[in-house]
């Protein structure tokens, strides 16, 4: 064997090993591959009352499993992925000026613990904005996978706090950025508490949207 065909052979048994998968889809051979991708557009506005919240996707199929790679399976890489999405989207929201300050959505603590660090902060960081880490979530907060939209609320009233010594500069207009909104009650929570404050706050940024959307919403 001639030492190209051994490089070529040793390539061709690293990518049978650890062949590069796409975390969306399984597609062998890209790490976000161009189909998964453009499920994410502009922002969309989600319909329903409260704070104006805009997504990029719908929390579903390939998009949720990025989503879910990134933040349960430490694909710490799609930072950069969403990251940019995130840096295209913000000069569309509406109301929004040139250079806002993006604020993200709390995790709970312990949480962003298991996952080494925020990954709605990590993303917000990936974007080149500007970034306050403001709020946090209180003692007592349960993860609201498992809760309906009242439990939710319950669960959330009075329980997001402002962090005092990382706020944005006054009277910066703020976005804030999560991953994936459900019933909003975690994005109205952290609004209120952020335009008590004295931030307007004229859009929620979200990668992913679980909330359904019909004509009432
Ligand atoms: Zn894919």
């Amino acid at each position: 064997m001639s030492v190209a065909a051994g490089i070529v052979a040793g390539m061709v048994l690293m990518n049978l090993l650890f062949p590069p998968r796409c975390p969306g889809c399984g597609t062998w051979g890209a790490r976000v591959c161009a189909r998964c991708l453009a499920l994410f557009g502009l922002p969309k506005r989600v319909p329903g009352a409260g704070p104006p919240v805009f997504a990029l996707a719908a929390y579903a199929g390939a998009a949720r499993e990025l989503v879910l790679a990134f933040k349960e399976r430490g694909r710490r890489e799609l930072a950069a992925v969403f990251g940019a999405l995130v840096a295209a989207a913000v000069p569309h929201l509406p109301g929004v000026g040139p250079d806002p300050w993006l604020v993200p959505a709390p995790s709970r603590a312990s949480a962003a613990r298991a996952r080494g660090g925020s990954h709605v902060m990590r993303m917000a960081r990936a974007s080149g904005f500007s970034v306050a880490p403001a709020l946090a979530f209180a003692r007592g907060v349960r993860d609201s996978v498992s809760l309906d939209a009242a439990s939710r609320r319950a669960n959330l009233a009075g329980r997001v706090r402002l962090v005092p010594d990382r706020l944005p500069p006054p009277g910066t207009p703020v976005v804030l950025l999560d991953d994936v909104v459900t019933t909003g009650s975690t994005a109205r929570a952290c609004v209120s508490v952020l335009k008590a404050a004295g931030f307007g706050v004229p859009a929620v940024l979200t990668l992913t949207t679980a909330r359904r959307t019909h004509p009432h919403g």
